[in-house]
């Protein structure tokens, strides 16, 4: 089943010099897909995420999320639509400070006034280990815990994606790895369909694809999972 698809995809960002961070992605994802995105700093990767996660409106082209063209959708339907569709994890995990460890994870269903699913909750703090941190801060937890606690945030709603920009970019070695495992795992357990925007080639490598976006290009590198990316 397809998850995403964008056609011609374009963003030009306008206001002094107009900067063509996107031409014409034509970017394919499949329900239990695992991807990478590398490329250079400035070379659009970023941008391409926020697109796909509604956070931006591209210049030109469509893109469909499970068949809906979220490039056509007013503003207040797309924030609705990515609350609900479209889970993203940030390199700096961006948790809020003063709420516990459980209502982070569940303010995806909180702010859509819904009750949360307390079996599937369960699972996911069972796949990410953190079911003991629930009644913590943030500020109390170490940058990988915090990390996976952003992780189960964007899976709460069982979203048809996720999306990750640098999800290991502000962890240390070890921590990294384990993020990139967790990563496996949850595509692995649920058949979540995943990008990850990554300058590690570790996260490349575990995933089963690789793209790599040039000047605002994007193009396919390789699947075998075991070739190297560096
Ligand atoms: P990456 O994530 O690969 O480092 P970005 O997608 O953040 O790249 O940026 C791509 C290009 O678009 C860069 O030249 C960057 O300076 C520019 N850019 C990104 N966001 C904006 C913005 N909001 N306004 C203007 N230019 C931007
Ligand atoms: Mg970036």
């Amino acid at each position: 089943m397809k998850i995403v698809k964008t056609v011609h995809l374009s963003k030009i960002y306008r206001g002094g010099v107009e900067v063509h961070a996107l031409s014409d992605v034509n970017f394919e994802l499949e329900k239990g897909d695992l991807v990478a995105i590398i490329g250079d700093s400035g070379s659009g990767k970023s941008t391409l995420l926020h697109l796909l996660a509604g956070v931006d409106k591209p210049t030109d082209g469509d893109i469909f999320i499970q068949d809906k063209n979220i490039a056509k959708l007013s503003k207040d339907a797309l924030t609705v639509f990515r609350r609900r569709n479209i889970g993203v994890i940030y390199q700096f995990f961006n948790l809020i400070p003063n709420i516990d460890v459980r209502k982070n994870i569940l303010l995806p269903i909180l702010l859509d006034d819904k009750h949360p699913d307390e079996d599937y909750l369960r699972e996911i703090l069972s796949i990410l280990g953190i079911g003991e941190k629930l009644d913590r801060y943030p500020k109390q937890l170490s940058g990988g815990e915090q990390q996976r606690v952003a992780i189960a945030r964007s899976l709460i709603t069982r979203p048809a994606l996720v999306l990750a920009d640098e999800p290991t970019g502000n962890l240390d070695r070890r921590n990294s790895e384990e993020i990139i495992g967790l990563f496996q795992l949850v595509n692995k357990r649920l058949n979540s369909t995943i990008a990850i925007i990554t300058h590690d080639e570790k996260v490349a490598n575990a995933c089963h694809k690789v793209y790599r976006m040039t000047d605002g290009r994007l193009s396919l590198l390789g699947d075998d999972a075991h070739e190297n990316y560096s």
